[in-house]
């Protein structure tokens, strides 16, 4: 159903408020099917782009963020990790491992070269460092020699800067070291004791009160770090709500907090009941929250109902160009890589304990790896890249994409679909109805949220 109060105008091809009831939702579709609303004949055209080496090269030259697998050892084991046993098939068996300092030196090498390129086209030329695990701090050798290894090679090209994610429980003993560096500091917290519940040591004792104890020794001696550099990560759950977690970090650090849902890719089938019961919907949990307003003043483009109402601005208007050449090219000339995945490395490279080189951290290694590092070097295949990629994007072309009505406006990342299997499967498939219906969700979204959309046109930028 289409929103009773905005309506697709083809002259303008912005989507404009209408007098209430001037059109009922029947000639609203009607009218959205006359305008061409749901064309499809032009998009094979649009999405015809193919995978390059160019983009892999343009993507290593313009690095926006290495992330470095330091160990895969944890002193937690939560409930709902990642890793852990509600998940099959993620980055393979964990064991332990710390990735060799000699790897990610070698990797380093490898991409000072690439900026050193005159390719880079960012204007600081920032590039940030992250250390990610298993828990990072937990091999606090391997993150001191990075980051004076990084010290030596950095140069106009390449402009450092750290960060990390942990748990806090070797905060106290290491912030020293992570202050004097400037480190940035992204702390996972979900809200108070009993919201902590799932957050355990590998005993099953709960980890909370150490937790909080070594987050309150950064905030009490080391203030304007504190202010400055550090941030929270909730995930929500059933032992949580947003309002409870948001409040318990904004009454005892005046800080917001990033909000994350369980991932819902890569369920192990004999856990699928127990991971349902904990998962809950960010969205929901926030529209019954009685501060809503707070809350999404205080986490403004971050709140996801403003994120989706962002992506839907971007996605539907034409007044969101994906390249700088786009002002001046006639857009219908354009071609475009199908689905939503990003062009690898163009927002991070993961580097995995075991020297794997992939798109991100979120992906399973087992269909994503596109190189791998060595004592001695660093192989990525962009021809086996080139091929991999623009093989799935046929596949998925004949199989869905040339039915989907949402082809144009894609954001399924191809390695979260199951890959590995014979017949492959997209969860983001949308018929015209569906693809009705959503976009019908987005405007009372986009109508719920009226006062940020000038704020979204103008502030809200998409690398
Ligand atoms: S999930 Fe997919 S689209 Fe998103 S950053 Fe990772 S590889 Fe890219
Ligand atoms: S949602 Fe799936 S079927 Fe639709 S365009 Fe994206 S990848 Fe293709």
């Amino acid at each position: 159903m289409i929103s009773e109060e905005f309506f697709y105008d083809n002259e303008t091809r912005y989507f404009v408020l209408q007098p209430q009831n001037e059109l009922n939702r029947h000639k609203k579709e009607e009218y959205l099917k006359s305008v061409d609303f749901y064309k499809q004949q032009d998009k094979k055209k649009k999405l015809s782009g193919r995978f390059t080496e160019d983009h892999i090269k343009d993507s290593l030259a313009n690095a926006l963020q290495v992330v470095f697998e330091v160990t895969e050892n944890c002193n937690l084991d939560c409930k709902y990790c990642g890793y852990g046993e509600l998940y099959s098939g993620k980055n393979s068996k964990r064991e332990k491992k710390s990735l060799p300092l000699v790897y990610a030196i070698n990797f380093l090498n490898y991409i000072n070269e690439f900026l050193n390129q005159n390719l880079n086209k960012s204007l600081n030329k920032r590039i940030a460092i992250s250390f990610y695990g298993g828990e990072p701090l937990l091999n606090i050798e391997f993150i001191k020699s990075i980051v004076d290894y990084v010290n030596t090679i950095k140069n106009d090209n390449f402009n450092p800067r750290f960060a990390m994610t942990t748990n806090a429980l070797l905060l106290k003993k290491h912030i020293a070291f992570l202050a004097e560096h400037n480190f940035r500091i992204l702390v996972s917290l979900d809200g108070n004791k009993n919201n902590n519940s799932y957050r355990v040591y590998p005993n099953g004792k709960e980890a909370f009160n150490e937790i909080i104890e070594n987050i309150d020794f950064v905030y009490h001696n080391y203030p304007d770090f504190f202010r400055k550099s550090v941030d929270f990560n909730t995930v929500i759950h059933n032992q949580n709500s947003v309002s409870e977690a948001f409040s318990y970090i904004h009454d005892r650090y005046n800080k917001n907090t990033k909000l994350s849902e369980l991932n819902t890719s890569g369920i192990n089938e004999d856990k699928k009941y127990e991971f349902w019961e904990k998962y809950k919907n960010i969205n929901e949990d926030l529209d019954q929250s009685e501060d809503y307003r707070f809350i999404r003043d205080k986490l403004s483009f971050d709140t996801p109902v403003i994120g989706q109402v962002s992506k839907f601005i971007h996605t539907y208007t034409n007044n969101v160009y994906q390249k700088y050449i786009d002002f001046f090219e006639v857009p219908s000339n354009s071609s475009y890589l199908p689905t939503g995945t990003c062009i690898p490395f163009s927002r991070k490279i993961f580097i995995t304990s075991k020297g794997k080189i992939l798109p991100c951290e979120r992906i399973s290694d087992e269909f994503s790896t596109m190189g791998y590092i060595s004592e001695r070097d660093v192989v990525i295949d962009y021809k086996g890249i080139i091929s991999y990629m623009n093989g799935i994007y046929d596949k998925l072309w004949d199989s869905y994409c040339n039915q989907c009505f949402y082809a144009d406006k894609c954001m399924q990342c191809i390695f979260n679909l199951e890959l590995g299997k014979d017949k492959l499967f997209c969860h983001g498939y949308k018929h015209e109805s569906k693809s009705a219906q959503i976009i019908s969700n987005h405007l009372s979204a986009l109508k719920k949220e009226r006062k940020f959309y000038k704020k979204l046109l103008k502030e809200v930028f998409y690398v």
